[in-house]
């Protein structure tokens, strides 16, 4: 069933991919971190792997691009791992915020002063102070691990450029760290926390890789091709739900209703998402709509979706 319907994926792709990446014109690249700056902003491209290990790409999936915020699922997957849910959401919410993903507004406003969600930064600056290890290099490490691992790729590596860009010009996130830092939510040093952050954040990878870690989380933590076990279903699902509810910024709701697939997308331009029990999803498309997703990324999604059916709602 799943050979057939990949077939005609990638019979309609061509035209999509060119229909779509007009869209790009509408769409601006991020430049508040400068080196994500030069990215294509008219790039876009899409790897589609099916549990068999079949794929159909297309466009510009080779691209390399970094993580950025799609990197905060995968961490709080490790912090799951490493300290149980009782330990991880006593720090951190459950809850969307209507505000910006930067935003700093609520961890002052509503008590107790944790962040709202995993996903937005100041949630994901909390999670990465979680990972366990003994120094910030085993923490960083420990998460590249756990990320190629997933990816089933030993050679994801980071962007130093982009890292180097992001921690020399990241006062708003420092200021939130040293706000969460006061109101008790931090273990550690500030820096060597947004370092952690910020390194995973620049990890570089390209559609295909992204694929391949929602494959994983789309059949329940198994890698289906090699039927190895990589994380326990109840913090996959838990991961997904915050996918569906805070995954595309302040867009979640318009994407679940036109699409209807966990996402979870970053200011790169990638987009990680799934069909649950059948294929795992990357797309990159650097010029950003004005909630911050990939324009023409979540145009050619929404066509999918709506052509083979695959909204879960
Ligand atoms: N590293 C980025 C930041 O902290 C990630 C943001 C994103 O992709 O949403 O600003």
């Amino acid at each position: 069933m799943s050979a057939a319907e990949l077939d005609r994926i990638e019979a309609l792709l061509p035209n999509w991919l060119e229909e779509k990446r007009r869209k790009c014109q509408y769409g601006k690249v991020a430049s508040y971190i400068p080196e994500l700056s030069k990215s294509p902003a008219e790039a876009l491209g899409i790897h589609i792997t099916d549990a068999q290990g079949r794929s159909v790409a297309g466009g510009d999936s080779r691209l390399p691009f970094t993580l950025q915020s799609i990197s905060k699922v995968f961490t709080l997957i490790l912090a799951l791992m490493d300290n149980g849910e009782e330990v991880v959401f006593d720090k951190v919410g459950m809850e969307p915020t209507g505000d910006n993903f930067n935003s700093m507004l609520k961890l002052e406003l509503v008590q107790p002063g944790i962040p709202f969600n995993p996903l937005i930064n100041a949630g994901a600056i909390a999670i990465s102070s979680l990972i366990a290890g003994s120094s910030t290099t085993e923490k960083s490490a420990r998460v590249l691990d756990f990320l190629r691992l997933l990816a089933g790729n030993p050679s994801l590596h980071y962007d130093m450029d982009i890292y180097r860009s992001e921690s020399d010009t990241a006062n708003l996130n420092r200021s939130m760290a040293y706000f969460l830092k006061d109101n008790g939510v931090l273990k550690g040093r500030v820096e060597d926390v947004l370092d952690v952050y910020f390194r995973h954040c620049s990890v570089q990878v390209t559609c295909a890789d992204l694929a391949q870690m929602a494959l994983v989380l789309a059949h329940d933590g198994n890698n289906p091709i090699t039927g190895e076990s990589l994380i326990p279903r109840r913090y996959v699902q838990i991961a997904k739900t915050f996918m569906v509810t805070c995954g595309m910024y302040n867009a979640s709701g318009e994407f679940a209703i036109q699409v209807g697939l966990p996402a979870k997308s970053g200011v790169s331009g990638g987009i990680l998402t799934m069909v649950p029990g059948k294929y795992g999803i990357g797309v990159v498309g650097p010029a950003l709509g004005r909630k911050g997703n990939s324009i023409a990324g979540v145009a050619l999604l929404e066509a999918l979706s709506q052509e083979l059916d695959w909204s879960l709602f």
